[in-house]
């Protein structure tokens, strides 16, 4: 939850669709005839990155992270012409996850994610909801008979129509965090592991630095520096980029290939 960047660099101007929020592409292809396509709908008090993707193929698509304000999602479902086949959930924080519940009984969908190890943050979403502000929020378990769907680990695959991405757990900012990896794409959905310029907060109740660090070098880094992220906030970014000039995880910072 929370913007969580410390620094100041990182709010600059999204390229806005109409109504829409910023349009996505994957870093290496461009206009192929197949592969995902997105929009990024920042939501919520925090701004934080929904996003909206889809298969080209069949026009079947996924929300990641519908932390609230559905009416926004909604519109860019019915602009967009999708077909909603899951939820895909980076963590239990308010802001990535306070939607969920709504957005699953609305539309008859499965919930894919977080781990496992995030049960105690979704467990308190409502309470969050009250303490923040939020409009009222439930609580959700992947997988019961309520919420159809899974936790997710590391090496899991989820489906977006035709189209697979990696699931990568990447504790840290939550302990039950995880990325989700489009490899033809070189696009990844980071959450609040990694922004432009900064790092996921890791002062909540089970979050842990040194996880967190070895989360982003030891899983993100090894996918590719041509890999453009979406982190939870802010703008949009590639993960050599942040080798290159991250303050806080940076090979100029760390030492590049060390431990
Ligand atoms: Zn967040
Ligand atoms: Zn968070």
């Amino acid at each position: 939850m929370q913007p969580a960047w410390s620094g100041s660099t990182t709010r600059l101007r999204l390229r806005h669709e109409p109504g829409l929020g910023v349009g996505l592409r994957g870093g290496a292809s461009g206009g192929g005839a197949s592969g995902v396509k997105g929009v990024v709908i920042p939501v919520t008090p925090f701004q934080q990155n929904c996003s909206l993707i889809w298969c080209e193929r069949s026009m079947k698509g996924a929300v990641v992270d519908p932390g609230g304000d559905l009416e926004l999602i909604e519109q860019a479902v019915a602009e967009h012409k999708i077909e909603l086949e899951r939820i895909l959930v980076t963590h239990g924080h308010l802001d990535h996850a306070s939607g969920v519940v709504d957005l699953a009984e609305r539309r008859s969908l499965p919930v894919e994610g977080p781990h496992e190890a995030d049960r105690f943050w979704i467990d308190q979403i409502p309470d969050s909801a009250r303490r923040y502000g939020f409009p009222p929020a439930r609580a959700f378990t992947p997988g019961s008979a309520s919420t159809p769907g899974r936790w997710l680990g590391d090496g899991d695959e989820v489906t977006v129509g035709e189209e697979r991405m990696s699931v990568l757990h990447c504790p840290g900012h939550t302990p039950g965090h995880i990325v989700f990896f489009h490899a033809g794409m070189r696009l990844a959905f980071v959450g609040d592991v990694l922004f432009r310029g900064s790092i996921g907060r890791t002062d909540f109740p089970r979050g842990n630095h040194a996880d967190l660090i070895q989360s982003i070098r030891g899983k993100l880094w090894p996918l590719g520096s041509d890999v453009t992220f979406v982190p939870g906030h802010g703008p949009l970014s590639t993960f050599g980029a942040e080798r290159e000039s991250n303050p806080f995880v940076g090979d100029a910072v760390l030492g590049a290939g060390s431990g």
